[in-house]
């Protein structure tokens, strides 16, 4: 495995940043996490035009063009000679000192690392998952807006931890208001009498590429989509459920909070969308 580091390739075990870095010690920095299909890496534009966004919204001044940033993204991926796999791209805010302020930061950091993807295992696609409600809130969006992609995710770890602690995978994050957000590190839909709901990211979602590419799949089939408020009602009461993430695609989703959603097993829209999205990725392997 060869790792970039501004400008660089190193082995694993020689890839190292500074424990000055900013985006060690205060998670001070944004990235991205993409997936490669058959050589090839789907929706870049998309992932890079997000990588971009957060960094502004946080004033850090990614040190390089967005298109050059996808040709490194490129670059290493032939470098590491990966077929289907996961590139992880974060920019911190650099070496500072052990304030806060970013202006000790002179320069960002750029690590990219090209990875195997730890796929869930299929049977969890035929049978769906149970997820619970967490504890652990989504922030207020006044306090860090949820489409910056930051290096932050204390909370979503606390939901995690909670969602094993139940014997679960993933956990529903709700925000200030009691309202869905999404999920540890996926977006939810629902389905309910033939049209397709997912939390507007002003409720707390992250943008996410795959939320966006199953709104699109749902309009190919005329599927109805409605993005507005959801609460736990809504997911407790729907027909069909599902998660979707970059890693792991879509996720159905069977039950909520120990109340059993639709008949129990996937939902046939859920699945029709899932089969969609396969193609999709197929068609960017070639
Ligand atoms: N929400 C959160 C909090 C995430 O970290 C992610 C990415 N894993 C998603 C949603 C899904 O976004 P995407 O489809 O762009 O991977």
């Amino acid at each position: 495995m060869k790792i970039y580091i501004d400008g660089e390739y190193y082995e694993k075990d020689q890839a190292r940043i500074s424990v000055f870095d900013h985006g060690l010690l205060y998670g001070d920095g944004v990235f991205e996490g993409i997936r490669i299909y058959g050589g090839r890496v789907f929706k870049l534009n998309e992932h890079i035009l997000r990588l971009f966004a957060s960094a502004k919204a946080i004033l850090l001044d990614i040190p390089m063009s967005p298109s050059l940033m996808s040709e490194t993204v490129l670059e290493a991926v032939r470098v590491n000679n990966k077929a289907d796999g996961y590139i992880r791209v974060v920019v911190t805010r650099g070496r500072g000192d052990l304030g806060i302020d970013p202006a000790k930061c002179p320069k960002p950091t750029v690590i990219i690392i090209v990875d195997d993807i730890t796929l869930y295992p299929a049977e969890m696609y035929e049978r769906g998952i149970a997820v619970v409600t967490a504890a652990s809130r989504r922030l207020a969006i006044d306090g860090l807006d949820p489409r910056i992609k930051s290096l932050n995710y204390l909370n979503n770890i606390l939901a995690k931890i909670e969602a094993k602690q139940a014997g679960c995978l993933e956990a529903v994050l709700l925000n200030p208001q009691g309202y869905v957000s999404e999920c540890t590190a996926d977006n939810i839909f629902i389905i309910k009498g033939g049209v397709l709901y997912t939390p507007a990211t002003i409720e707390g979602a992250l943008d996410g590429i795959t939320r966006e590419t199953v709104l699109e799949l749902a309009a190919g089939l005329s599927l109805p989509c409605k993005v507005c408020a959801l609460s736990r009602y809504d997911l407790y009461n729907a027909d069909e459920c599902f998660l979707t993430g970059s890693g792991a695609e879509l996720m159905p989703v069977v039950s909520v909070d120990g109340r059993r959603i639709g008949r129990g097993t996937p939902g046939d829209l859920t699945l029709k969308l899932l089969a969609g999205f396969r193609r999709l990725a197929a068609e960017t392997a070639g």
